[in-house]
């Protein structure tokens, strides 16, 4: 018999393909997209602004932590933009680690009810890429996208160089 504690309904993997319609980022319910400090820097880095202008400009605390704003009308991500191909992301490369773990969270893999009525606000569930149970797994975890990123910026202060940015490897959401 199995154990049901460490059963995954999804062990045969799941489909899942981004069709760039923006719903994940838009109104009409409002949300959080919380960020961690590293993030915040690196998104402040790629628009080439202070930390302390991105916090006023773009973020909102909550307690200890921040989330992008949203439009006030429409209540969408305020980095969400048209593109010619539909929608995008402004900070597509620095994008926050929930933004690139959509739609492999936890509460969205609960069971197959779940999954499937994620599916209704995202019509890229259950078609295109196959990804394995493990490939989920590491999806879900993979918290600290940005590591990468920053290492050779650490790596750099503690030979005395100056500081480099590595270019990240391509996650779609
Ligand atoms: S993840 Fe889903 S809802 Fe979000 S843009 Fe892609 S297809 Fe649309
Ligand atoms: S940061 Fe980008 S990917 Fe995340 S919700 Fe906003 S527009 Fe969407």
């Amino acid at each position: 018999m199995g154990d049901r504690s460490t059963y995954l309904w999804y062990s045969a993997g799941l489909h899942f393909e981004c069709l760039q319609c923006g719903r994940c980022c838009a109104g009409p319910e409002g949300g959080y997209i919380w960020l961690s400090r590293p993030e915040i820097r690196l998104i402040a880095d790629f628009l080439k602004m202070p930390v302390k202008e991105l916090k006023q400009k773009f973020l909102r605390r909550v307690g200890f932590r921040f989330t992008i704003v949203e439009d006030p009308h429409t209540r969408d991500c305020v980095f969400l933009q048209q593109t010619k191909q539909g929608s995008g992301c402004a900070i597509y490369e620095v994008r926050p680690a929930q933004c690139r773990n959509w739609p492999f969270w936890e509460h969205n893999l609960v069971s197959p009810g779940t999954w499937n009525s994620t599916g209704r606000k995202c019509p890229g569930i259950n078609r295109g890429e196959f990804y394995s149970s493990e490939q989920i797994r590491d999806k879900k975890k993979n918290k600290k996208w940005w590591l990468p990123v920053l290492r050779p910026v650490l790596r750099s202060f503690s030979v005395g160089g100056s500081p480099s940015r590595a270019k990240e490897g391509d996650d779609k959401k």
